[in-house]
Formats: structure tokens, sequence, C-alpha cells
């Protein structure tokens, strides 16, 4: 375990944890809610510091991140613990475990070597919430711009503006979750509130930090077109048509408390597919129909994503950054 950076002291003697919306008051012994930072003789700990519990080369697309580096791959890693409890939750068996000290250390020179090794262009924190590990993160962060790999973020969008501000000049793409414009769905399923979602989201895109969004569309719960709709109006509004959203079904088998639920229907991905058409979105990815890149201006196809068993087949179509009928700026980031 290593001291966390990201707290301090109240005038009370409970030390505030200052890296999450949570904003933990932490008692002598007690965690927080992530309870991966316990506070030891009124120092407060990071728990997972160097426990990567997963590590693989994954396609930048399964992020998602469609129009990042396009066709990478990227070493993704996570530490056990998160500080949301969401019922859906597809990585539950890391993403609620407790910490656990016979979880090999990891080293961040080793995590880089092991990107570099495999052929990534670029280092994800994911599988479970980086910002809890946000110390880790950063200092893997740090060697992997030394060694000219980009980082990634995939993130519930509840870090707190301190967080943001450390790991701003590191942090080059993030895909953030949009679970729902309800604040009720955020406290019923999450354990979390939604307005600090929304900030994090218009701090993230006012940084410069490349950004996608996530919504996962569960029946019942984040199905509602009417809720769909002011969420993609909050995109197009607040974020700019041009941040591409991803729309993703919910698989119950695998959720952590939701097995009754449904699956989501085609139909119902598609109807959250023309409701982000009509907000104004330029890149709406949903579904093997959804899946392509093209020009906001002329509908050119700028690039193909084909689902295969062994990752994705990307085909390019944009020629020095350009549109190759209307020679628009293309989107994609390379
Ligand atoms: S990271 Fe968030 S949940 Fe964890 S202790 Fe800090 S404020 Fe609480």
């Amino acid at each position: 375990m290593r001291e966390a950076n990201f707290y301090h002291a109240a005038p009370d003697g409970v030390l505030q944890c200052d890296l999450c919306r949570h904003f933990c008051r932490i008692r002598a012994g007690s965690s927080g809610l992530c309870r991966v930072r316990r506070n030891v003789d009124g120092k407060l700990f990071s728990l997972t510091w160097g426990r990567a519990v997963t590590q693989a080369a994954d396609p930048v697309e399964k992020k998602p991140l469609y129009q990042f580096m396009p066709g990478t791959q990227t070493w993704s890693l996570g530490t056990p613990g998160c500080n949301f409890r969401c019922a859906n939750c597809q990585n539950w068996e890391i993403s609620q475990a407790l910490p656990d000290e016979s979880i090999p250390l990891v080293a961040p020179e080793e995590i880089v070597r092991n990107a570099i090794r495999a052929g990534c262009r670029s280092i994800s924190c994911t599988y479970t919430e980086p910002t809890i590990f946000a110390e880790y993160a950063l200092d893997i962060m740090q060697l992997a711009r030394q060694a000219g790999l980009r980082n990634i973020w995939v993130s519930n969008g509840y870090l707190s503006k301190i967080c943001l501000n450390a790991i701003r000049p590191w942090l080059d793409g993030i895909n953030v979750d949009l679970k729902s414009m309800d604040d009720a769905f955020y406290r019923r399923l999450c354990g979390a509130r939604l307005d600090p979602v929304l900030d994090s989201l218009r701090l993230i895109r006012k940084s410069g930090i490349y950004l996608e969004i996530t919504t996962l569309v569960i029946p019942g719960h984040s199905s509602d077109p009417a809720m769909l709709e002011r969420l993609a109006s909050f995109i197009a509004r607040d974020l700019g048509t041009d941040v591409p959203w991803h729309l993703i079904p919910f698989y119950p088998e695998i959720s952590w408390k939701m097995p009754e639920t449904p699956p989501t229907s085609i139909d119902a991905i598609e109807k959250a597919w023309e409701i982000g058409r009509k907000a104004g979105l330029s890149y709406i990815y949903a579904g093997k129909a959804h899946n392509d890149t093209l020009c906001p201006r002329c509908g050119a196809t700028l690039v193909t994503r084909t689902r295969q068993f062994s990752g994705y087949r990307i085909e390019r179509f944009d020629v020095g950054g350009r549109c190759p009928a209307c020679h628009a700026p293309s989107p994609i980031r390379d």
C-alpha cells in the first residue's frame, strides 16, 4: 500500500479523500466507499497501488474509442475496487472485490514494458474505475508518455476537479459512461448522483482531453425515449455534436445483480440511435448497423469497422486527415 496523494485532514481530525465526488470522510481504521483507500493512523493509504489484477492487449475499439487511433492495440489494466455499486456491472468480480495483498505487485515500469512488448500504442486504465487507483495510474501515465505511448481512461466520470487537474497533463483520451439523465437511476443502481458526472463531462470537454461517451441501454432502466432525448440533447448542447456516442446493449447473464432484466433488443438500440440523430449528433455508434464513421458533411465513409472473433478489421478511407470526397477535416485522431 502507498500513502495517497489526494486527501486532507478536516478540522475535526477526520481524513477527507479528495479523489472522487463522494468526498468520503474517513475515520481512523476505516475505508472510503470504494473500500480501497483507508485511514491508517491518521494517513490515507491507497491499498491497491500496483495491484494490477488484469492486464491484456485490447483493440482500442473495445474501450470503446472509435475515433482515437483506430485499429491500434491498447495495453489495458485495472485494479480491484470501484466507487460505484452498479447493479448492472459486467466486471463486478474485480470492481466489487476487496483489496487483496496476495495479488502480485506490478511496477509501473513493467506495465509500460508489457505494453511496448505487445506492440501497443497506448495504455488504458480500464476494467474498473481508474479514479480510485489514480496514484498508480499517474505513475504509469508519466512513464508511458516518456516511452512515446498515449494514455487512455475508461471512467464513470465521478472524478473530482482535483483528480482531473492532476491527470490532465498526461491523459490523451477518455471514454466516460453517461448512464442516464435521471438522478434516481444513479442513486438506485449505482450509489451515486447524476450532476457530478455532468459537471465532469463539461470539464473534460473544456480540458482538451479527447472524449467519447457510452450509454448502456438497459430495458426499463435506461431505455426510456424521453430520457435518451434529454441525454442526447445534453451531449449536443453542452459538449458538442462532434462527441461520439456509443449505445451498448445490456446482457443480464453477466450482470452483477440484474439477471431477471431482459437483454436489450436491436429495436431499442435502433430507436436510441435515431434519438441521437434527431439531437444532431454526428457520430453515433450502435450495434452492427452503425459501426462506421461517416463524414458529417457529405456522408462519405471515412472508416469501416467489422467485428471479428479476434477483434476488429478496420479500413480507412480518409486521406491526409480529410474526407476523400468533400475534403472536410476528418474527426479521426491518430
Ligand atoms: S476515491 Fe471516492 S469512494 Fe474512494 S475513498 Fe476517495 S472519495 Fe471515497
